[in-house]
């Protein structure tokens, strides 16, 4: 007997149909012989139509009645699911972030988890109660409800399965794994059986959306396995692990792109030491997250630094030079918003030379100009012009088609 953690997304508890189909799955599981944890998520779309609730009353409510507010949705859809498990005849208890156990700093809206308390989890797991417990949520030392972030309840189901040790953290959502490319922009994308936590993060981080970033570094922190699955296909998913028995076969997991970016490009600096220094403290100073970093060569005693941040950032970095021009010193700030980074990641990538050239002869071939690139042990980026990004991601997923370890 082994026990999962299993947690539902927000479209999977949409409606009653789907709650039931939940109580399904989680009692299939119990059924087996295994003892169930199960996370949810709120209803659907409820998170964003409490937040537009409080907003008609009152749009600068504290943070701290935003919480007491947004903790409401996961109530409701672990309530319901447990009376659709009493329904079908099997012992069940659902509980609150705080009943759980989920002690958080107090940081309302964003909170992160400081420890989990699991006695009440362990005990009613002890009397063979299936355990439901809401996503998203504990109480801080005012025991005020916070809420960690949005998309938090993947994190909540990944700190549950590392503090009981659980032997699997299944991750229910409605696509039915992690792909080596969008399947939207790219039909021929395959699933993957696996992939290692790095390379997860990677790809979280370059806009895959499927997993809550912390709950993928948690998860990687105290070697929580996960699974990535649908819960409407009942197929095998994605493994998400330290490692992957099939990275000696193949070297390349995914290719990714991010359009939420912004190059900003100083030209004319003074090339003397010290200037990327004042430049990039002044960002980091004022929380402004740096990523692709390019130093030109420098010429007649000037050169030019470019850099990428987040699409959010771009005007404040632009005012934050242009108000420090006279310390820093360059002829001109040149800003664009249309680029995109598109990305391949690949844990196997250390060992196997050539994959930078591969993508680059595949970009080439199609015609695509890089503006700027980067690479690290897992990883090989390029900028490349926002109207160029869909189609490079095809191109470069083309060329290393027969790379991928997905299904056929
Ligand atoms: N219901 C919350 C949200 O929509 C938490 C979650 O879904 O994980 O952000
Ligand atoms: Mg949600």
């Amino acid at each position: 007997m082994s026990l999962i953690v299993q947690k539902f997304g927000g479209t999977s508890v949409a409606n009653a149909e789907r709650i039931c189909n939940v109580a399904r799955i989680i009692t299939d599981t119990y059924k087996a012989g295994h003892d169930v944890v199960a996370v949810l998520s709120a209803q659907g779309d409820t998170t964003d139509e409490l937040i537009e609730k409080a907003a008609e009353i009152n749009p600068n409510a504290s943070k701290r009645e935003m919480d007491m507010l947004l903790s409401t949705g996961e109530q409701v859809s672990c309530a319901l699911c447990a009376m659709a498990i009493e329904a079908l005849g099997y012992p069940v208890v659902s509980l609150t972030g705080w009943q759980a156990g989920f002690r958080t700093n107090s940081g309302y809206g964003n909170a992160r988890i400081k420890r989990v308390q699991a006695d009440r989890m362990r005990t009613e797991l002890d009397k063979r109660r299936i355990v439901i417990v809401t996503g998203f949520q504990g109480i801080n030392k005012l025991d005020d409800i916070t809420t960690l972030g949005r998309g938090g309840s993947d994190t909540s189901a990944v700190a549950i399965a590392a503090v009981l040790g659980a032997d699997l953290c299944q991750i229910y959502t409605d696509v039915d794994g992690i792909y080596t490319a969008d399947p939207r922009l790219v039909p021929n994308a395959r699933k993957l059986e696996e992939i290692t936590f790095d390379e997860m993060l990677e790809l979280a981080s370059l806009g895959a959306q499927v997993l809550h970033n912390r709950s993928v570094e948690m998860a990687k922190r105290y070697n929580v396995n996960l699974e990535v699955l649908s819960s409407f296909s009942g197929q095998p998913g994605t493994k998400v692990k330290e490692v992957v028995q099939t990275m000696e076969k193949s070297y390349i997991s995914g290719v990714a792109k991010d359009k939420n970016i912004a190059r900003l490009a100083l030209v004319g600096l003074q090339d003397t030491p010290g200037i990327a220094y004042k430049v990039f403290s002044l960002l980091a100073r004022n929380h402004i997250n740096v990523d692709i970093i390019l130093q030109s060569i420098g010429r007649d005693s000037t050169k030019d630094i470019s850099f990428t941040v987040s699409k959010g950032d771009m005007e404040q970095a632009q005012k934050l030079l242009e108000d420090n021009k006279s310390s820093i010193r360059f002829d001109h700030i040149d800003v664009s918003d249309n680029v995109a980074k598109v990305s391949i990641v690949g844990a196997g990538m250390v060992n196997n030379p050539g994959v930078a050239a591969k993508m680059f002869e595949a970009l080439y071939n199609a015609g695509i100009n890089i503006n700027m690139i980067s690479t690290s042990e897992i990883k090989v980026s390029v900028l490349v012009h926002i109207t160029d990004a869909d189609r490079a991601v095809r191109v470069i997923h083309d060329r290393f088609y027969d790379e991928f370890n997905g299904e056929r």
